[in-house]
């Protein structure tokens, strides 16, 4: 298995420390509002390589924090009226009722920065104890230029990212590249006890700290989205090997970007849609499948339509499998004859190639055309005459070529009947609320799918043109 490490900046063999095991930490959310689907991008695709692996017969032991306190915790606990602790309890519910709708799996741990103090304290002084971080006024830095190998991640020295940088100037600072790893507590500010008086940990720290904490000193794959390599990423690899003397992590993974109008989608610049929102609308297939559909390191430039398109292609996929259920029990044979039986095993094709481009990269673009094409095989040779057997074994086939992009798990919820009743009683009440706009658009977006609305003095009746 090939992946893509972007310390290296090459595709490379896969070998874990232990065989057979992997350790994975993924940076996870700030939990001050819900997510959006730029961080459900992120979180779908290291689930999706956590499920790949497990598929391909690896223990992964399977690490995502939650970051429970920081500026923006704090900002938004006092515009809430609430605790950060409190804002905290929130938002990680939250999550895990998106994550969990969008077929995240749960994490082994999910580990919250505020659960961890006593052992950030300690890594912080371990960093000062090796002289690598120093204590102004409560303060604590780490000093990048005594580690000499900062910068490796971002591929630059420490002049050219510093030249590269906005940071402001700070008196107390010895270096301009110095960051917080401890922060005095500030006026209202929620504060822990430590060595160097009342304060917080910095936002790097916390990562290094729980990924040793719960993983070890290395780590097989350490992942977050593209806007974590710098700095985020290289202040954890100096913490961290500071700190150990070894290597972090073998291999580092950033999923790329999703954006509108080619801007990141981030909350900062109000541009994003809530997986919550989204959800609402499409079902977790759909929006998996848009986030597959095109390579990880690639970015998506978002838009209404292309997740309508990945629904359409989706629901070509549950075709196939609601046609293969409905056939089992159409059929008169219920096992499978030799023929059969050879035909199966020839499927077995589509398995291996499944493979062949998940293992390069994680290739979920090609691996889903790969799906493709085996519908389309069983569409073409699984009929009337089959048996209910095959009709089973092929249906189980699709479905586990699925489980490691997490969908085509269920039947598609709905038939077609109470669908299209739905979205007709939509649109009759957008007429009554005179939302003709919306009106307008589910009367439309229908008929791209070919069905036509007719309005009778008995109600509202469609039909389905060719
Ligand atoms: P945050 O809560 O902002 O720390 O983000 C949580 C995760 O989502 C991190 O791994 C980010 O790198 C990732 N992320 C943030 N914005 C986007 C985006 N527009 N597209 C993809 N991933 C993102
Ligand atoms: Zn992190």
């Amino acid at each position: 298995m090939k992946v893509y490490n972007t310390l290296t900046k090459q595709k490379e063999e896969f070998i874990p420390i232990i065989p057979g095991e992997v350790k994975m930490y993924v940076c996870g959310p700030t939990v001050y509002n819900f997510f959006h689907i730029g961080n459900g991008r992120t979180f779908i695709v290291f689930d999706t390589i956590r499920r790949y692996l497990e598929y391909r017969g690896y223990k992964v032991e399977f690490i995502q924090n939650f970051t429970d306190i920081d500026d923006k915790m704090i900002n938004k606990a006092n515009d809430e009226g609430i605790t950060v602790k409190e804002l905290g309890d929130k938002y990680i519910n939250e999550y895990y009722q998106d994550a969990d709708a969008l077929n995240i799996e749960r994490a082994s741990v999910n580990p919250r920065a505020t659960e961890y103090i006593k052992d950030i304290i300690k890594f912080v002084e371990e960093l000062i104890a090796a002289d690598f971080a120093y204590e102004v006024d409560g303060d604590v830095y780490y000093s990048t230029k005594k580690f000499s190998n900062y910068g490796q991640l971002a591929g630059q020295n420490l002049e050219d990212l510093q030249a590269g940088a906005r940071i402001s100037v700070d008196e107390r600072k010895k270096d301009p590249m110095d960051f917080a790893i401890w922060k005095a507590q500030k006026p209202g500010e929620p504060a822990w006890e430590s060595p160097w008086g009342l304060g917080r940990p910095g936002w790097h720290i916390e990562c290094s700290c729980m990924a040793k904490k719960l993983l070890g000193d290395t780590i097989d794959i350490h992942a977050g989205g593209m806007d974590l390599k710098f700095p985020h990423h290289e202040n954890e690899i100096a913490q961290s090997e500071a700190v150990t003397g070894k290597k972090f992590a073998n291999y580092w993974l950033h999923a790329a970007f999703v954006n509108v109008d080619n801007k990141k989608m981030s909350k900062s610049l109000n541009n994003f849609f809530t997986a919550r929102e989204i959800l609402q609308e499409y079902d977790a297939d759909a929006i998996r499948f848009l986030m597959l559909s095109g390579h990880y390191r690639i970015q998506i430039n978002f838009t209404k339509e292309l997740l309508d398109s990945a629904k359409a292609s989706i629901e070509r996929l549950y075709n196939c499998i609601n046609n293969l259920e409905n056939l089992k029990d159409e059929v008169s044979k219920k096992t499978m004859d030799n023929g059969e039986d050879d035909y199966l095993k020839s499927l077995s094709k589509y398995r291996e190639k499944f493979i062949e481009k998940m293992d390069d990269d994680f290739n979920t673009a090609d691996a889903i055309s790969v799906l493709f094409d085996l519908a389309k095989d069983i569409n073409n040779n699984v009929n009337i005459n089959s048996s209910a057997e095959l009709c089973e074994e092929t249906k189980k086939l699709v479905r586990e070529l699925g489980k490691p992009l997490g969908i085509l798990q269920t039947y598609m919820k709905k038939d077609l009947e109470a669908e299209i009743q739905e979205l007709i009683d939509r649109r009759q009440q957008a007429r009554k609320d005179r939302d003709f706009a919306l009106a307008d658009k589910i009367r439309d977006d229908l008929k791209s799918r070919n069905i036509i609305l007719e309005d009778t003095p008995q109600g509202v009746r469609w039909k389905k043109i060719d």
